[in-house]
């Protein structure tokens, strides 16, 4: 029987199994994909590369002590988590059922991907999904974000501080009330397109051209960069049928990253306060941890 099962190998996971690790909790960490979305460069702060932290290298900071034990992790599928009498059952593809006191839910979010013709082959030849990542790299070009999202949102109104020219591309309708809106609304390099269908990018090397229709008429855009913040889908199929999820599947969590259910926890993407960043994501998993670690406590499970 563990004290904490945590499912992911992303940041959250990552940060979990570290605090476990502190805590010389039995715990074990069980990934499909070591690292998960972190192989993104990590922006920290301003546009000079001392402010970077290479996702891979955070990775390798994160995983030197919760990785130590080779028993601490496991490389397997989990396909479901069901609840028994005073415990969970975690089942694998390959290590068959494991059990535990606690588990913690971090297998994090897929974006939704662009899916049109040129989307692929300009996929990082001025096409992305991160927006904020590039924000500063984008004085003078002329910039779309497709999207209704809160991301598109911020995304754009980050890209509308340097670059010359923001689409922001929203398939549906944008809420004219959030404050992102209204301040883009006001932005004189913003152009605000609404209910619109994305339909192709061309371009020779790069991405020249974002083609979308708007009331049936379709609209040629010069563009340098196109960003895609069409949103995530999260990975909580395990747990849908044990826990509460909002409308598009994201686990419930209050503050301190409990869910419906006593003894289960979830952070990062997967969960309702996703905020689609590392360090979010890294917070979000130590005091997942910490929470399961005071369950614990509480329940006499382990020595104090
Ligand atoms: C294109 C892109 C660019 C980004 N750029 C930045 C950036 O510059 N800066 C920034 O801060 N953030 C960036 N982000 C966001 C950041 O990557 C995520 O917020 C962060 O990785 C979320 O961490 P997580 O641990 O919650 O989930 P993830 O990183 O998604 O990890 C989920 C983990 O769970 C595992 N998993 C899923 N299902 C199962 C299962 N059934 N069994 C076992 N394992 C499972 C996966 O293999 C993976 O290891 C970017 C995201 C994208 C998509």
């Amino acid at each position: 029987m563990y004290d904490l099962i945590i499912i992911g190998g992303g940041p959250s996971a990552m940060a979990a199994m570290f605090y476990a690790a502190g805590k010389q909790l039995n715990a074990v960490t069980i990934y499909e994909e070591l690292g998960g979305k972190i192989g993104w460069l990590q922006s920290l702060a301003g546009p000079s590369k001392e402010h970077y932290l290479p996702g891979n290298e955070l990775m390798q900071l994160l995983t030197t002590r919760g990785l130590s034990r080779d028993e601490a992790v496991l490389h397997d599928r989990v396909e479901r988590v069901t609840r028994a009498l005073d415990c969970y059952r975690v089942e694998t593809q390959t290590y068959g059922v494991l059990e535990s006191y606690t588990v913690l839910i971090a297998t994090g979010a897929a974006p939704l991907i662009l899916n049109v013709p040129g989307a692929r082959r300009f996929a990082d030849r001025g096409l992305g999904y991160s927006a904020t990542t590039y924000a500063h790299l984008l004085a003078g070009q002329r910039v779309a974000v497709i999207g209704d999202t809160p991301r598109a949102l911020s995304g754009a109104a980050e890209a509308a501080g340097t670059a010359a020219q923001v689409f922001l591309i929203a398939p549906g309708m944008l809420d004219m009330m959030h404050p992102l809106s209204q301040a883009l609304a006001q932005q004189p390099n913003v152009e605000i397109i609404q209910n619109c269908e994305v339909l192709e990018l061309r371009g020779d090397h790069a991405v020249e051209t974002l083609i979308v229709e708007r009331d049936g008429q379709p609209l040629d855009l010069a563009v340098d960069r196109v960003f895609v913040a069409l949103g995530l889908v999260p990975n909580s199929q395990i747990v849908r049928d044990l826990v509460a999820t909002n409308a598009e599947g994201f686990i419930l969590v209050n503050a301190y990253h409990e869910t419906t259910l006593p003894g289960l926890f979830a952070a990062g993407d997967v969960s309702s306060t996703f905020s689609e960043q590392v360090l979010i994501a890294i917070g979000d998993g130590a005091r997942a941890a910490m929470s399961a670690y005071d369950y614990l406590l509480a329940r006499r499970l382990i020595p104090a």
